[in-house]
C-alpha cells in the first residue's frame, strides 16, 4: 500500500479522502491556505502544511508549492480530489516527473479527455454512442460549415473543444445565425480557454443527464458501477443526483456500461472516471469524460457497496481492482442533495460563521461534510458545504428519508439552499422521476 498520501484539496472531499486513507492505514498530509487552517481534515491529518495565501492561485492551484509540500513531508502520492488541479494534465505530469504517484489517470489520458474533439473521436472508435456532429473541428470555410449543419439538422450547438464548466457553447437554430455564432464562440473560447477550436453537435432539446461510473486499474481490468441521474441542475451545476437513474432497465445499463468498461480498457484508463451522457428518447449520447472522482460519487457507493476512493488508492498503489464486474450488484436507491452556502434568492455564495450545526442521522443517512459549529465558511472557494445522501430499498423510501433528513439538518448563521432542496424533494414531478435538465430552471422561473 501507499505509505503517505498528500491531499491536494480542501473541504468535504479532502475529509472523504482522509477517511479512506485512514481505513487503509495510509498516513495523511493535509495542505491548506492561510484561510483554511481550521478545516476539519487539517485538524485530523497526521501532518499539515500551509501552502499559501487564500486565493486558489496561490494555494490549491499552485503546482510548485504542492510538489514542494509533498517533498518536505516525504509523501509518496498525491490525491487531487475534484476541481482545482484534478483535471490538469500539467499537474499530473509534474507530480509523476517529481517522483510521486498521481492518484488518477496518466497525463496523456487527461489531455485527451480535456480536448473534447479528441475525446469524442476516441469514444466513437471504442463504440461509445456520441451526439451526431461535425466529427472534428470546424474550419473557416463557411460553405463547408453550412453543409455540416444541414446534415446534422437544426437546432445544433457550437461547442469549444477546450470548454468546461458549462461555458463555451452556443445553440444555433437556423442557418442565418450560423456564421456569426461560430465566430462568437471561437472568440469566447480563445479568451476563456486560449483555444479557439470549435465543433458542432446536434442540440438535444429535452435530454436528461445520465452518467456511468467506471473504475479501471490500467492493467487490463475495468468495471462499471451503473449510472447516476444528475438532471436536476441550475446553470449546468448539479443540485441533486441519484442512482440508479429512473426508468433505465437492467438491460440498458448493461449495454451502455459494458461499452464504457471496454472503452476504458481500449484507452488504457487508470483510476476512477465518469462517462457523461445526454439521454433522450431511450438513447445515450456521450458528451464528455471526467477523469477524476466526482462530487456525486457517494450515490454509486451506496447502491454498490464499493468504496470508490479506496479503490483509487489501491489502483494507485499498483494493485489490480479488488472486484470484478460479476461482483457488482446494484441494490436499492440513493439520492444526494448538495448543500451550499448560498442566498436562496440570488444564489450568490453566502460565506460566514456557522453558529450552530446539527447533522441528520439514522439508518441510510450519510452526511459528507467538513463543517462544524463555530466553523467559518471562507469566501474564497466553492460554496458547497456538504452533501446529504440517503439510501432506501426503493426510490420512494430514499426520497422520504431525504425529506426527513433535511428537516433534521440545522445550519444556523449562514444562508443555505436547504429550503430549495426541501422544495425539490416535495415536487411531484421529481417524485415521479425522469425530469430533464431544464426542469429546475423552469420551475424556478429562470427559463
Ligand atoms: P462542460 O465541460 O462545460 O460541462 P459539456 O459538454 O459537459 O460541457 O456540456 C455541459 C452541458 O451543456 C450539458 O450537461 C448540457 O446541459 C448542455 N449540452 C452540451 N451539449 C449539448 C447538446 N448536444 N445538446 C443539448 N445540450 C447540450
Amino acid at each position: 500500500m501507499l505509505d503517505k498520501v498528500l491531499i491536494a484539496n480542501r473541504g468535504e472531499i479532502a475529509l472523504r479522502i482522509l477517511r479512506a486513507c485512514k481505513e487503509l492505514g495510509i498516513k495523511t498530509v493535509a495542505v491548506h491556505s492561510t484561510a483554511d487552517k481550521n478545516l476539519k481534515h487539517v485538524l485530523l491529518a497526521d501532518e499539515s502544511i500551509c501552502i499559501g495565501k487564500p486565493s486558489a492561485q496561490e494555494s490549491y492551484l499552485n503546482i510548485p508549492r504542492l510538489i514542494a509540500a509533498a517533498e518536505v513531508t516525504n509523501s509518496v502520492a498525491i490525491h487531487p480530489g475534484y476541481g482545482f488541479l484534478a483535471e490538469s494534465a500539467d499537474f499530473a505530469e509534474a507530480v509523476e516527473r517529481s517522483g510521486f504517484v498521481f492518484i488518477g489517470p496518466k497525463a496523456d489520458t487527461i489531455n485527451m479527455m480535456g480536448d473534447k474533439v479528441a475525446a469524442i473521436n476516441a469514444m466513437k472508435a471504442a463504440g461509445v454512442p456520441c451526439v451526431p456532429g461535425s466529427d472534428g473541428p470546424l474550419t473557416d470555410d463557411n460553405e463547408r460549415n453550412k453543409a455540416i449543419a444541414k446534415r446534422i439538422g437544426y437546432p445544433m450547438i457550437v461547442k469549444a473543444a477546450g470548454g468546461g464548466g458549462g461555458r463555451g457553447m452556443r445553440v444555433v437554430r437556423s442557418e442565418d445565425e450560423l456564421v456569426s455564432s461560430i465566430a462568437t464562440t471561437k472568440a469566447e473560447a480563445k479568451a476563456a480557454f486560449n483555444n479557439d477550436v470549435v465543433y458542432m453537435e446536434k442540440y438535444l432539446e429535452n435530454p436528461r443527464h445520465v452518467e456511468i461510473q467506471v473504475l479501471a486499474d490500467g492493467q487490463g481490468n475495468a468495471i462499471h458501477l451503473g449510472e447516476r441521474d444528475c438532471s436536476m441542475q441550475r446553470r449546468h451545476q448539479k443540485v441533486v443526483e441519484e442512482a440508479p437513474a429512473p426508468g433505465i432497465s437492467e438491460q440498458m445499463r448493461e449495454k451502455i456500461g459494458d461499452r464504457c468498461r471496454k472503452a476504458c480498457i481500449e484507452i488504457g484508463y487508470r483510476g476512477a472516471g465518469t462517462f457523461e451522457f445526454l439521454y433522450e428518447n431511450g438513447e445515450f449520447y456521450f458528451i464528455e469524460m471526467n477523469t477524476r472522482i466526482q462530487v456525486e460519487h457517494p450515490v454509486s457507493e451506496m447502491i454498490t457497496g464499493v468504496d470508490l476512493i479506496k479503490e483509487q488508492l489501491r489502483v494507485a498503489a499498483g494493485q489490480p481492482l479488488s472486484i470484478d464486474q460479476s461482483q457488482i450488484k446494484i441494490k436499492g436507491h440513493a439520492i444526494e442533495c448538495r448543500i451550499n452556502a448560498e442566498d436562496p434568492k440570488t444564489f450568490l455564495p453566502s460565506p460566514g460563521k456557522i453558529d450552530m450545526f446539527h447533522a441528520p442521522g439514522g439508518l441510510g443517512v450519510r452526511w459528507d461534510s467538513h463543517i462544524y459549529s463555530g466553523y467559518s465558511v471562507p469566501p474564497f472557494y466553492d460554496s458547497m458545504i456538504g452533501k446529504l445522501i440517503t439510501y432506501g430499498e426503493s426510490r420512494d423510501e430514499a426520497i422520504n428519508k431525504m425529506r426527513h433528513a433535511l428537516e433534521e439538518l440545522v445550519v444556523d448563521g449562514i444562508k443555505t439552499n436547504v429550503d430549495l432542496q426541501k422544495m425539490i424533494m416535495a415536487d411531484e414531478n421529481f417524485f415521479a422521476g425522469g425530469t430533464n435538465i431544464h426542469y429546475l430552471e423552469k420551475k424556478l422561473g429562470l427559463q
